[in-house]
């Protein structure tokens, strides 16, 4: 009978290595984060016994890095500790929004908000967020490194763009100037640890109360978060008036392809991305404003 592995490598160089060489032999090998999702996937029936490989060890996967130029936030970074960083709740105060929804304090302190792109729930808080800041994949595999937008990483529901052998090892995101700023607002029928029935992440950009950026993104209503162009399209050059607002909530409500389950119909999940939607872009400018 096969029985569970466990590794805990010491370096970028191995962990792919390892990778490789299950991958080679048809061997199963799952990464290890946190593990939040893992060991709740583990008591179920479907999973099968393989090499658990935790990244919790490799120093660049621990790197949190706030730089004048960008943000580099490595696979192995707790909610927990990402909390506690004052530079990164300053710059991203909406992704830190997102990561802070994950749970409890005890899941956080476990819990990665790369494990939470890598599970690809349609429902995980952090990924519209991470979508509207911009953020990148930094992939890592024994054949080099690539780099992949968030919102091309996540393919289907529970599936993701990782090829065989290769491991996400961080996230870099660009430091946002002082007129950036996001927000992620979710909904859930309960307040605390409850899966998102619709969540909505934005960051704006505004010079003298005009948007001249923008991006919007939309989760929990579709089998992928997914990137809002047209919401983003709707705000730029408004100084977010009502009707700008209006434009972008319904192209939130148009982009999103809800199901109908016991948290929610299809037609209250469009409407509520609508709301965040509203919501969420007035929480970033009054941030940019300083309020
Ligand atoms: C009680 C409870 C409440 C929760 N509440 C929420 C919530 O409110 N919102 C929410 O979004 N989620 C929630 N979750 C889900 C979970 O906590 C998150 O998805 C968490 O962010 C996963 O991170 P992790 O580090 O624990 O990942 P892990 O469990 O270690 O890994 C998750 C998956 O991603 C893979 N993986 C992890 N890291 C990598 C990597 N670097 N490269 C490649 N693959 C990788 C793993 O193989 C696994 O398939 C909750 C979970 C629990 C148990």
């Amino acid at each position: 009978m096969e029985s569970y592995a466990y590794s805990a490598p010491a370096s970028v160089a191995e962990t792919v290595a390892l990778l490789a060489g299950h991958a080679d032999a048809g061997r199963a090998v799952q990464i290890l984060a946190g593990g939040t999702d893992v060991l709740v996937q583990m008591k179920g029936p479907a999973h099968t016994p393989r090499t658990l490989l935790d990244i919790k060890k490799l120093d660049e996967a621990n790197r949190l890095e706030v730089t004048p130029e960008d943000i580099y936030i490595g696979a192995a970074v707790s909610s927990a500790r990402m909390n506690e960083n004052a530079e990164l709740k300053s710059a991203l105060p909406g992704l830190m929004e997102a990561s802070d929804l994950i749970g409890s304090t005890q899941i956080q302190g476990r819990a990665t908000i790369c494990g939470n792109l890598c599970n690809a729930s349609p429902a995980g808080d952090s990924i519209p967020a991470m979508i509207a800041a911009g953020a990148v994949c930094d992939l890592a595999s024994a054949t080099g490194r690539r780099e992949l937008a968030v919102e091309d990483f996540v393919v289907g529901v529970g599936k993701n763009a990782l090829e065989s052998g290769e491991f996400l090892l961080g996230l870099r995101l660009p430091m946002p100037s002082t007129q950036t700023k996001d927000a992620y607002l979710r909904f859930t029928p309960r307040t605390e640890m409850d899966i998102a029935v619709a969540g909505v992440g934005i960051s704006l950009t505004l010079q003298d109360l005009v948007c001249t950026h923008a991006r919007v993104a939309i989760g929990a209503v579709a089998p992928t978060a997914r990137l809002v162009p047209e919401a983003a399209a709707a705000l730029v050059g408004s100084t977010l008036d009502d009707d700008a607002l209006e434009a972008a909530a319904q192209a939130c409500r148009d982009a999103a392809s809800p199901i109908s389950d016991k948290r929610g119909t299809v037609e209250f999940r469009r409407k509520i991305v609508g709301v965040l939607c509203k919501r969420a872009a007035a929480q970033a400018a009054a941030r940019v404003q300083g309020n």
